[in-house]
């Protein structure tokens, strides 16, 4: 068996992927010691890192003053290194499906222990339609189908901005669209993407849902930015 992101040859041994659910080893060690998880000191709202011990970033200062009480927290599990930029590409930019299925265990594992006492509802950050094709599958869906929790799919993407083309200011600045199509809104949901970056698709879409009449709404991201 070859690692599905370097493809070199992996020897025989058990790494932490394989301890979550006794599959077969989808990635050799060098590669699996990459993925960084956020410790030491972050934002409680948002995970975002910090130097300085802070109960709120000035990231979640803007928002508040935006969209106030609409998203309780985001949750994300890697920071954005290296490694992750050149996953992420081979995951998201160039359509590989079956890299994003290391994901599964650890995403399942954080979205239980986090969220799932609280949680049964998620809804992954729809995309428009040209970037669907373009990009082949929805990896925030992808994700959300490894929470194991009920996915609502009662909203659609209105506007066609390529978000990864502008500027981090443009970003924030940007009006997403989004669009409920379906009556039967739930109480409660973790908006389900594959990366926080400046927030503003999660604060967007989080705006729409609670002016549907959605109670409680969190974001869970597998890296922030
Ligand atoms: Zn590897
Ligand atoms: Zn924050």
């Amino acid at each position: 068996m070859n690692c599905l992101y370097c493809r070199l040859p992996i020897p025989k041994s058990s790494g932490w992927l394989d301890w979550y659910n006794s599959r077969p080893q989808w990635l050799c060690q060098e590669c699996e010691r990459q993925f960084e998880p956020i410790d030491g000191q972050y934002c409680f709202r948002c995970m975002k890192q910090s130097d300085v011990e802070v109960e709120i970033c000035s990231d979640c200062e803007k928002w508040n003053g935006v969209v106030p009480h609409t998203l309780q927290r985001n949750y994300s599990l890697f920071r954005y290194n290296d490694f992750m930029k050149g996953f992420i590409a081979q995951w998201k930019y160039r359509g590989d499906y079956q890299l994003g299925e290391v994901l599964s265990p650890v995403f399942n594992n954080a979205f239980q222990h986090v969220f799932s006492r609280q949680f049964t509802v998620v809804i992954p950050v729809p995309v428009n339609n040209e970037r669907k094709r373009r990009r082949k599958f929805n990896q925030a869906e992808q994700l959300a189908l490894f929470t194991g929790a009920r996915i609502w799919r009662g909203v659609d993407r209105i506007s066609a901005e390529a978000q990864s083309k502008k500027t981090r200011h443009a970003r924030m600045e940007a009006k997403i669209h989004f669009e409920v199509t379906e009556a039967d809104v739930p109480t409660k949901a973790v908006i389900i993407d594959d990366l926080y970056t400046t927030g503003a698709t999660v604060h967007a879409l989080a705006a729409h849902l609670k002016q549907a009449g959605m109670r409680e709404i969190a974001s869970m991201t597998l890296i922030r930015v």
